[in-house]
């Protein structure tokens, strides 16, 4: 194999060499050169949302989901009640995570193909003053929705209730500003926008409300509390540490921001969906979501409509090309997902390209036409 495969996946994705090599070197979890980087590492992920003011950051070991898990554990009260706007398949794993701890969830259905409606949640939040709390997903991967961040937090904002952001597919691409934008918490993780390699989440806790999440978990390790008490006691972990997943994101983290950070990230993904949908709509496929609605984080395409189409084959043909693709997450449609995200840029995507139309021609299909 000449070069790595490049991952189209949304997590985990390509990254840079420089990242890759940051992990052959293993690290104490007590040492004080270990903490410093641990240190600096949670100040640069709170200059991104310009959150120093107003927030604390706390991270935690696992995949992303871990990380929501905890802040929903922390945030809410045993005997709170979450509002989850459902778009697509991170809203209802948020939703069953909730209930399944415990806590009382409401599910508010939207269609997959439409952003959550802010209009709508105000008008539940009125109708409910029993909610305590509302979890929206700000960029549905399931689909690639990217849903109004800013509105439904003034919404939250208006009606007093707490709002806990799922940002792990937008973080470090898509803007967030704490200065502007009213957040409880805010979860996003190592291996996606960042460029890091999986394995830690972190949450962005608003200071304001930070005293209050004491005993609210049920659970020790998910205690998002208890972990920034210790931290800020101690300067450690509270337990082991992913350490090499930690000095891979600082060194991911030191490339976000010698590329210009946010802005410049968001260009580049930008460019590189531009290319994508152009050159995928030159082969003839079609994107499930509207432009207008599309976050340039991954996009989901209808199949090919042709009878030689399965995705099994399709996806074996891109990876002997090197281009590892992502099974669609829509029940009622056959669909495809391409992620935009990784340490890649336009030649790549442009290859990727290359790569479907070298497929399908391979498996005897003219064009990528989801009708017929
Ligand atoms: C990736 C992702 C997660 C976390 O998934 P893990 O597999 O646990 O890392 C959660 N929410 C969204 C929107 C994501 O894109």
């Amino acid at each position: 194999m000449d070069r790595d495969r490049i991952l189209l996946t949304p997590g985990p994705l390509t990254t840079t060499l420089r990242t890759k090599l940051a992990m052959l070197k293993d690290w104490g979890s007590w040492d004080a050169d270990f903490n410093v980087v641990t240190a600096r590492l949670r100040a640069q992920l709170l200059d991104v949302v310009h959150g120093h003011e107003s927030h604390v950051l706390v991270p935690l070991q696992g995949s992303g989901t871990f990380s929501v898990e905890a802040a929903v554990a922390t945030l809410v009260p045993r005997n709170g009640h979450v509002l989850v706007p459902d778009n697509g398949a991170y809203c209802k794993r948020a939703a069953r995570l909730t209930q399944m701890m415990g806590r009382k969830a409401t599910v508010m259905p939207f269609a997959e193909d439409e952003p959550v409606s802010a209009a709508a949640v105000d008008e539940r939040l009125r109708a409910d003053p029993s909610v305590t709390h509302v979890v929206l997903v700000h960029c549905e991967t399931g689909t690639g929705v990217e849903n109004p961040l800013a509105e439904v937090a003034a919404v939250c904002e208006r009606h007093g209730k707490g709002l806990i952001v799922d940002a792990m597919s937008s973080f470090g691409a898509l803007p967030i500003d704490a200065r502007g934008i009213r957040f409880d918490a805010l979860v996003a993780a190592s291996g996606k926008c960042l460029e890091g390699v999986p394995g830690m989440g972190f949450v962005f806790i608003r200071k304001a409300v930070l005293d209050a999440c004491a005993g609210n978990s049920q659970s020790l390790a998910m205690d998002l509390h208890d972990q920034h008490v210790y931290m800020e006691k101690t300067g450690q972990w509270r337990f082991t540490p992913p350490t090499h997943v930690v000095v891979a994101l600082a060194e991911a983290v030191a490339q976000f921001v010698e590329e210009g950070g946010q802005p410049a990230r968001l260009a580049r993904y930008t460019d590189n969906y531009r290319t994508l949908v152009d050159g995928m709509a030159a082969l003839g496929f079609r994107p499930f979501l509207k432009p207008e609605i599309q976050a340039p984080i991954i996009v989901t395409f209808h199949a090919p409509a042709h009878a030689a189409y399965e995705f099994k084959r399709f996806y074996e043909a891109a990876k002997r090309r090197d281009f590892i693709l992502y099974p669609g997450k829509l029940t009622q449609l056959e669909t495809f997902r391409v992620g935009c995200i990784g340490a890649i840029g336009r030649n790549v995507m442009q290859q990727a390209v290359n790569a479907v139309a070298d497929t399908l021609r391979e498996m005897g299909i003219p064009n990528g036409n989801p009708t017929r």
